[in-house]
């Protein structure tokens, strides 16, 4: 144990000296350093945390699509693919007026369902999608959406994520969504290196509480789309900054990254990074 400092009981002492720097003087090597040695229990320990201090920076977390029933957020989400969830929010109040319920869309007219959702994008692959949906539920499901992962993943339009927001979101069943900001976000944070979302959920899933499961991604979700962004990440600002290993991949500067932050959240993430009146003020 060359160059060691020894205690006296005979132990090695503990090189404490990485730990101690706080968030704003953290550099991402040295924090990549730290994350290289951190133990499974310590990873543990450090999700838990980060998804705690996600609840204060977004205790009101919710699906921002809009739905009142499980076939109205399943033909919502499938509508979602490759399109932002405000467009798909303006396409299906009149949507859901029209087909009210399963079987309206296993008989619908493909060219009058094609034209209704045509502003979300690959609208023929979609109406193919949903009208396969409705079929589905008719035929097999007596036209309920289903409550179970095995039955979900069986329907057109259906994979795991699409699965776990409906479980989540519309029967209370805690789930995983990866999508392209939880898979970003949990990877730059060194939760997991597995690119392929199935291994994501279930890496994920054995780090926080299955209770977790479902506000966990709105708050991943919604920290991706508000602060850690993709390019430029407001690491400045950003609430995990102490347990964050990449943090530095975007400006340190609080009022450079405050100017990234985004969202109707943004006075009060501002104001936990302690500029809220900084930049707020006229
Ligand atoms: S914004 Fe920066 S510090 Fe915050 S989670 Fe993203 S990379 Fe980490």
């Amino acid at each position: 144990m060359k160059g060691a400092t020894v205690l006296g009981d005979g132990k090695p002492a503990r090189d404490t000296s990485l730990n101690t720097v706080s968030p704003r003087t953290t550099t991402p090597v040295r924090s990549a350093a730290r994350r290289r040695d951190e133990t499974r229990l310590g990873l543990v320990r450090r999700a838990r945390r980060m998804n705690r201090t996600l609840q204060i920076a977004f205790p009101h977390v919710y699906c921002e699509l809009d739905f009142t029933t499980p076939l109205e957020l399943s033909v919502a989400t499938i509508l979602s693919a490759q399109c932002t969830d405000v467009r798909v929010n303006q396409v299906t109040p009149a949507l859901f007026a029209a087909y009210p319920d399963a079987r309206a869309y296993a008989e619908a007219d493909r060219t009058e369902l094609e034209e209704m959702i045509r502003s979300t994008g690959f609208y023929r692959n979609k109406a193919n999608s949903i009208i396969g949906l409705g079929q589905a539920l008719v035929g097999r499901f007596g036209g309920e959406v289903p409550d179970n992962l095995a039955d979900l993943v069986t329907l057109p339009g259906f994979g795991r994520k699409t699965a776990n927001v409906v479980l989540g979101n519309a029967f209370g069943v805690p789930g995983i969504t990866v999508d392209t900001h939880f898979g970003r976000l949990v990877r730059r944070w060194q939760w997991t290196a597995e690119t392929d979302p199935v291994k994501v959920e279930r890496v994920v899933g054995e780090l926080i509480e299955r209770k977790e499961w479902t506000d966990l991604s709105h708050r991943v979700i919604f920290h991706g789309r508000r602060v850690c962004h993709a390019r430029k990440p407001a690491c400045g600002v950003c609430i995990l900054a102490k347990d964050c290993p990449s943090y530095g991949e975007g400006p340190v500067d609080k009022l450079a990254a405050a100017a990234l932050v985004k969202g109707p959240e943004t006075p009060h993430l501002l104001a936990l990074a302690g500029i809220g009146d900084a930049v707020t003020e006229p």
